[in-house]
């Protein structure tokens, strides 16, 4: 879930940016061009500029945590807006309203460019804020309508029907179909979020819920190349009586119950993974083989100290592999079996760490009685 919304705000961001560097190249442009060419309309004095600053300021605001900020960057966007062209079509339309000027010889041509704009951020902002667009839209194009329908002087003008159009059934297409739009993308991310899902679910053994080997695999992928890791492979020692002596669900019971604790024991950076029937597999991450000595008891510890629900005390026997980087990982599972069998060789419930050499000497004092 929380993966989820990560995603929606990465796509958010770079779209952000965009928004606001073409609003900011556009008003730069617009600068340029008013102070080469002069413009009979008031407004373009101050509004390029204003809206460069702004802008760029947002810009700026962003640029330092595009994380948090992103969608309070976008409100403050669409508030600007808000405020910007409806005080200009209210200060337009009053005046007109008044008699004290023609509406459609002076109103800057500017709708366009608010329509448009409002149609990118209602895709961008949180469905909750469309009340803004809504009111924004409404507050331009109400007066404009109601100004045109009143005047036919102005309405029947080139400029005249422009507007009424615009405001009109234009932008109201515009309206109707982002929540469509919107729909489509809702629909979108809830196909993402159950891949997503089912994915996890992928990763997961059915039982324990901890991670299947596929589920390890990914995860050791995602690790940085230069990681240093070691392995543990813990084997509930004589489980072949538990599942005779109680059945095969209790059975079950009790792999539930030993994952569950074998999820309690460490914190540091790691993976938990069933490595097969009562064989489970711990990779320690960025650790040192003192440190991973005291990790690999207390594992033991926590297995076999309490009894366990239906079926009392049961212990595990533990084989640990040396330290090394991840390209060794099977070599590593490797070291951390034979560990293991020698465990489970010298009498079971202990934990033995991989050694080269000490291995070579216990392994050939050894009868071959693996049971
Ligand atoms: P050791 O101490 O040498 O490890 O003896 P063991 O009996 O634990 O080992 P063995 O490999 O002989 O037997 C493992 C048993 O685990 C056999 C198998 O039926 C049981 N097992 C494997 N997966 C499951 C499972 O998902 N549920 C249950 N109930 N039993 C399982
Ligand atoms: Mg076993
Ligand atoms: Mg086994």
């Amino acid at each position: 879930m929380i993966n989820d919304k990560h995603h929606k705000i990465n796509i958010l961001i770079p779209a952000t940016y965009r928004l606001l560097i073409v609003t900011i190249i556009s008003s730069l442009i617009f600068i340029t061009l008013f102070t080469h060419i002069s413009t009979p309309f008031e407004l373009h004095a101050f509004q390029p500029i204003s809206i460069f600053l702004t802008n760029s300021f947002l810009l700026i605001y962003l640029r330092f945590d595009p994380k948090k900020r992103v969608n309070q960057v976008i409100k403050i966007y669409g508030y600007i807006l808000l405020i910007v062209s409806v005080l200009n079509t209210l200060y337009y339309t009053t005046r007109a309203w008044q008699g004290e000027m023609s509406f459609i010889e002076n109103f800057p041509p500017i709708s366009g460019m608010t329509i448009l704009t409002m149609t990118l951020i209602m895709l961008m902002i949180p469905e909750k804020l469309n009340k803004l667009i809504i009111l924004t839209w409404t507050l331009n194009a109400l007066p404009v309508l109601l100004l045109l329908a009143t005047h036919p002087e102005e309405l029947q003008t080139p400029r005249g029907y422009d507007l009424l159009f615009l405001f009109g059934p234009a932008s109201l297409l515009v309206l109707l179909i982002i929540p469509y739009q919107r729909s489509l993308k809702s629909h979108m991310d809830k196909i993402h979020f159950d891949l997503k899902n089912s994915r996890e679910e992928a990763d997961r053994d059915f039982l324990t819920d901890v991670f299947n080997r596929r589920g390890l695999n990914s995860w050791l992928n995602e690790l940085e190349d230069n990681s240093q890791i070691s392995i543990m492979l813990i084997d509930i020692d004589h489980f072949k009586s538990i599942n005779d002596k109680f059945g095969h669900d209790i059975g079950d019971h009790v792999l539930i119950e030993f994952a569950s604790r074998l999820r309690t024991v460490y914190h540091g950076t790691h993976a938990l993974a069933r490595w097969g029937g009562e064989e489970f597999i711990v990779v320690i991450v960025n650790s040192t083989r003192d440190k991973i000595q005291i990790v690999s008891e207390m594992f033991r510890t926590a297995l076999s100290q309490l009894p366990y629900k239906e079926v009392g005390k049961i212990t595990a026997s533990i084989g640990v592999s040396q330290v090394n980087s991840i390209d060794g990982f099977s070599t590593m599972v490797k070291e951390a079996d034979t560990a293991l069998y020698i465990a489970k060789n010298h009498g079971r419930d202990q934990v033995v760490m991989y050694t080269g050499s000490l291995t070579k000497d216990l392994l050939s004092d050894l009868a071959p009685e693996k049971n």
